[in-house]
């Protein structure tokens, strides 16, 4: 496809930011597309339980964006998901997404990119490695796994990960101390029948891959520099989040750690260009903060495609 389709907003991720704009957008009356490079839902699809979304006390996460996405649909948004963003031009009046698919023009963009997972850097790979227990953690069922992180997300996904069958968890964190929940530390370790264990100022050195399989990974004590090697059957990665920014981090103005700097409606540094959910600086990341942002970027956007087409019919 070469032909250029002209849009008054594209919107650039499918999570609860961009839906949410998306709902508000097509309500104003925007001609409207979301451009998602996976599946729409975003990081919720990989929540296990949300209890925190009010409306649903208790709701799955995937549960969830499919609600959202039906949502979406009813107002006939064109949405396009595994669909590779390839180059991004957001200078100027008419903004240009060029895709593998082909080539939208835009008044206005919407970044709501998110944040993708920080990976593990060993110098041996293995395709047992995972991010997320919730897509690939049956696959270990009566399984040993080796959870590395040990934040709220590690002792989380590790719990979950028990309550699905899997036998033994060794859980490592690199610094002195736990940072989870003191109550979800107690969980994991009193209360999993010795099923779980954990050692702090530990981290993973390397991976051992036998014919293509994972068989064990090498542990160094931070402190003493002690190496062992622990059998194990599957590896999950809880080390925080990463912005999604590599397509317009040269564009706009970002902070230190590569969050969009926006203003309270949203405007990023250019024109025309608006910042919604995790991607932007913020000091809550939350489904319905993203939401919140969403819904501000969207009436902001529609404000400013209003005035661009006004000036240029005058
Ligand atoms: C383990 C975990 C548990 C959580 N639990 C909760 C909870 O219980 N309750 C709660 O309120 N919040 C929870 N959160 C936080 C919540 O998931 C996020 O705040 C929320 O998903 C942010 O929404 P978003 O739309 O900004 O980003 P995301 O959900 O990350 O969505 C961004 C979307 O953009 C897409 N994308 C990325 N790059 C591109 C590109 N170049 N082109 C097109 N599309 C792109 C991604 O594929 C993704 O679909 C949790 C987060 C984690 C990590």
């Amino acid at each position: 496809m070469s032909e250029e389709h002209a849009y008054d907003l594209v919107i650039l991720g499918g999570g609860p930011a961009g839906m949410a704009a998306a709902i508000y957008a097509a309500r104003a009356n925007l001609k409207t597309i979301v451009l998602e490079s996976n599946i729409t839902g975003g990081l919720v699809n990989s929540t296990y339980i949300v209890e925190n979304f009010p409306t649903y006390p208790e709701i799955h996460g995937m549960k969830l964006m499919e609600k959202m996405r039906e949502h979406v649909d009813s107002l006939n948004i064109e949405v396009e998901e595994i669909c590779e963003v390839e180059k991004l031009e957001l200078e100027g009046p008419i903004k240009r997404i060029t895709t593998d698919g082909g080539v939208y023009t835009a008044v206005a963009v919407i970044l709501a990119t998110g944040r993708k997972p920080i990976p593990l850097e060993t110098p041996t790979e293995a395709e047992q490695v995972h991010w997320c227990a919730i897509c690939d953690g049956m696959a270990y069922k009566d399984k040993h796994v080796l959870v590395v992180g040990g934040g709220n997300s590690a002792f989380d996904e590790a719990l979950y990960m028990l309550s699905i069958g899997i036998a033994r968890i060794t859980l490592v964190e690199m610094m002195p101390r736990y940072f989870a929940a003191p109550s979800t530390q107690e969980q994991l370790f009193k209360c999993s029948d010795g099923k779980a264990e954990g050692f702090t100022s530990t981290k993973v050195t390397d991976l051992v891959v036998e014919d293509g399989k994972l068989t064990g990974a090498v542990l160094q004590h931070t402190e003493t520099g002690e190496e062992r090697t622990i059998p194990v059957d599957g590896v999950f990665v809880f080390l925080g989040q990463s912005p999604n920014n590599d397509l317009f981090k040269d564009q706009i103005e970002l902070n230190a750690q590569g969050y969009i700097k926006t203003d309270r409606d949203m405007n990023t540094s250019l024109p025309g260009v608006f910042g919604a959910g995790d991607i932007n600086e913020k000091s809550y990341r939350q489904i319905t903060t993203a939401m919140a942002d969403g819904t501000i970027a969207a009436l902001a956007a529609q404000r400013y495609v209003r005035e661009q087409k006004a000036s240029c019919s005058a």
